[in-house]
This record gives structure tokens, sequence and C-alpha cells, in this order.
């Protein structure tokens, strides 16, 4: 039986414990089952996790709708101080 070194827990295994690859040049995956599993598990855990952070974007995005207000207020700001300029500089 042939064998194969698994890239993430470094053992060598038996070809069967890994997973097949059609991509990959030997038509095995890299690393074996028991590391595939663990890291499902943790993509399941990061999309659960996922679904948290999805119910702060609208947080998120109110901070950047107020940081865009801020900035257009700041140029009616400017613009009034110009007007205002304008006004003191006309005489009468
Ligand atoms: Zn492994």
């Amino acid at each position: 039986m042939k064998t194969k070194r698994c890239t993430k827990c470094k053992k060598i295994k038996l070809l069967k414990y890994f997973g097949k690859n059609k991509v990959a040049n030997d038509g095995f995956r890299c690393s074996c089952k028991d590391c595939m599993s663990v890291y499902q598990k943790d993509y399941s855990i990061r999309k659960k996790k996922g679904k948290f952070t999805r119910r702060q974007i609208p947080v998120v995005n109110f901070g950047r709708k107020l940081i865009s207000m801020k900035r257009i207020l700041e140029k009616q700001l400017v613009n009034v101080n110009k007007l205002i300029e304008l006004e003191k500089d006309q005489p009468g």
C-alpha cells in the first residue's frame, strides 16, 4: 500500500486515509481525512460565527452612514463659512 505524508499533522499515513482530489498530482488531498474533518468542523464553526458578525453589519453600516453624513455636514459648513466670508467682503 502506498503512503502519503499529511501536510497538516505531518504524519505518514496510508493513502486510504486521504480523501480523493482530482486536481492534485497524485489524485489525493494533501491533508488526511482526520485533518479534513477537523478543518470542516472549524469551517462550520466559523460559518456559525459569521452569522453573528452579519448581525453586526447594520451597526457598521450605520457608522459609515454617520461618517458620510459628517463629511456632508463638514462640506456644508465649509460652504456656509465661505458664504459668510463673501458677505463680509461685500461692502454695505
Ligand atoms: Zn493529517
